[in-house]
């Protein structure tokens, strides 16, 4: 899931400040979930706008173009007399919005991850979508996400007693769970590997699929 949070509220009432007429957009799915761009959230924002807002809609997936016509189809005209839209979706619904409506968007979220969850306001960081993924080598236990240098060959020297140097020995240091994990599969041959540097130019290359 795409973990989002809020912008500050003053952030996002300076960003609608120069527009009179203001559509929101809400998400149906992880924003719903993440308790950031849901029915009520559009809803309290909405009370927030007051006489700025010319309608709203939570479409059931943004960041699907073909769920986005069918769920603003109704609402094109409001949209295209509306000076912006305001966006309570990730970054992707967020340019889903935009191409589809041509409208000026504003993001009143942050994306912050993709994450799992455990409960309602508590999420974990576990991917990137770095594009080569190696979960196989690692035990399941992603290094870019996890280790706080993204290093592919760890542990680095930063490590004491399982503990990352980064944030003051607070978080586990992922190399030394991968570590375990794979001792505990009786595959710490595949710690030995080495697995050399990314190369990002690729990924930077990988901004579409298409089949
Ligand atoms: S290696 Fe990590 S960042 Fe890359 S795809 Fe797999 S889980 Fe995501
Ligand atoms: S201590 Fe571990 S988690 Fe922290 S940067 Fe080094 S290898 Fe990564």
């Amino acid at each position: 899931m795409i973990i989002t949070k809020q912008k500050p509220l003053e952030e996002t009432m300076d960003m609608t400040e120069p527009y009179s007429k203001i559509f929101v957009v809400g998400c149906g799915k992880c924003a719903t979930v993440c308790q950031t761009g849901g029915e009520e959230e559009v809803a309290a924002m909405v009370e927030e706008l007051k006489d700025k807002i010319s309608d709203f809609a939570v479409v059931e997936e943004p960041c699907d173009l073909r769920l986005t016509r069918r769920d603003l189809k109704a609402h094109k005209e409001t949209i295209a007399g509306s000076d912006a839209v305001l966006v309570m979706n990730c970054g992707a619904g967020v340019q889903t919005i935009a191409d589809y409506t041509g409208r000026i968007v504003l993001p009143a979220l942050d994306t912050m991850f993709i994450g799992s969850t455990e409960r309602i306001g508590r999420f974990y960081d576990r991917c990137k979508a770095c594009g080569e993924c190696i979960l196989d080598e690692t035990g399941g236990i992603c290094p870019i996400t996890r280790c706080a240098k993204s290093i592919l060959n760890g542990p680095c020297g930063g490590q004491v007693e399982g503990k990352c140097e980064v944030g003051e020995y607070k978080n586990d240091c992922a190399w030394i769970l991968i570590w375990k994990k794979l001792k505990e599969q009786e595959r710490l041959d595949l710690f030995a590997e080495f697995r050399p540097p990314r190369d990002h130019g690729k990924k930077a290359l990988l901004t579409e699929i298409i089949f």
